[in-house]
This record gives structure tokens, C-alpha cells and sequence, in this order.
């Protein structure tokens, strides 16, 4: 049997899936990036990298951090259609600025190459972010409100609530509803 894939990938966009690397956001918190070798990981998962392993260092991850929560802001301001924070969409900018991975061909295939790669890998995330918040999709963009997930609703009728992780969140919160009617059925039947 396979490892269990450690990260998902299913908020809709690369700059979200980022986004989503600080999951529970509604109570203590669960960092999925916590040191350098993850994020290379992360990077590689999401095919931001050719190097899975080595490249990332403390700084990178701080900055990859800085830029998720950057995003994060800038995202909630465009749920609730307000102006983007001017210093978060300053970072997510100088971030986009830097050398994206170039491709090379060599031995006969394409190989994607920047000197500082995980610098390019935050570029091409960061741009991701910039055009999702002009685009009209922005419109789609949403938080569960079970687990605070940020995710693009790219159904077709577009009402979508919960996000859709293993959690279960939109089954989760239709049985606690579920037994909070019947709980009130059960309360109100006794008062008779
Ligand atoms: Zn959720």
C-alpha cells in the first residue's frame, strides 16, 4: 500500500492550496509546513519544484509563511468585497517580482530551472493569488465554515458551503443540525 499523500490539493487553485497549508484556522491551528524539508515537499507535491529535497531554507520558509498569510488577508477582504490590506498586497507583489522557474531542455525533455528555486516557486504562487483577485471567479471564492478552509467554488451552480477535505465538514455540520432538531423535537414532545 502507498503512504498516504500528506497534502491535499483541493482548494481550487495553487495560491489557495497555500493558503490551506495552515489548516483549523478557526481554533488552534494545524501547520502543514512545519520546517524547510516540508516545504520542499510541498513544492514538489504541487509541481512548483524539481528539487523535492534541499532547497528550501529557514528564511524561504518564513517568507513562504509570510506570503500564505499575506494571501490569506487578501483573500478574506475579497469575501466580504472589500479593498485589498495595501501592505498584504504589497508583499504578495514584491513576491510575484521575482524570477519565475524558467524552462531548459535538456536530454530531450523540458526541465524547470531557477537559481533561487524556491523564491521562483513563490513567484508563480503569488501571481496565481494576484490574477485570482481580479478575475471573475473571485467571486467564488469561499471559507468553510466548519474548518475556515479557503477554497474556489468551481461547481457549476456555485453555491457551494463547506470545502470538500476528508473532514467531512458539510456531513459534520448536517448531523449536528440533525440532532439539534431532534434534541428540540425530544425537549418540546416533553414540555407536553
Ligand atoms: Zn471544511
Amino acid at each position: 500500500m502507498s503512504i498516504k499523500q500528506p497534502f491535499e490539493f483541493i482548494a481550487g487553485s495553487p495560491a489557495l492550496c497555500l493558503v490551506d497549508t495552515l489548516g483549523d484556522r478557526g481554533g488552534k491551528g494545524n501547520e502543514r509546513l512545519p520546517d524547510p524539508g516540508t516545504l520542499d515537499l510541498w513544492l514538489a507535491a504541487a509541481g512548483l519544484s524539481s528539487q523535492a529535497s534541499d532547497a528550501a531554507n529557514r528564511e524561504d520558509l518564513d517568507e513562504a509563511r509570510a506570503l500564505r498569510e499575506a494571501i490569506h488577508r487578501c483573500g478574506l477582504a475579497v469575501i466580504v468585497g472589500e479593498d485589498l490590506p495595501a501592505a498584504d498586497l504589497a508583499l504578495v507583489n514584491r513576491a510575484a517580482s521575482a524570477m519565475p522557474l524558467r524552462p531548459q531542455l535538456i536530454g530531450g525533455r523540458i526541465v524547470h530551472h531557477a537559481g533561487e528555486p524556491v523564491r521562483a516557486a513563490l513567484s508563480l504562487l503569488a501571481a496565481d493569488a494576484l490574477a485570482l483577485f481580479v478575475d471573475p471567479l473571485r467571486q467564488r471564492l469561499r471559507q468553510c465554515p466548519e474548518c475556515r478552509m479557503m477554497f474556489l467554488d468551481t461547481s457549476r451552480p456555485g453555491k457551494r458551503l463547506w470545502c470538500s477535505s476528508a473532514q467531512g465538514c458539510g456531513n459534520r455540520a448536517k448531523v449536528r443540525k440533525f440532532r439539534a432538531r431532534q434534541a428540540a423535537a425530544q425537549n418540546g414532545g416533553n414540555a407536553t
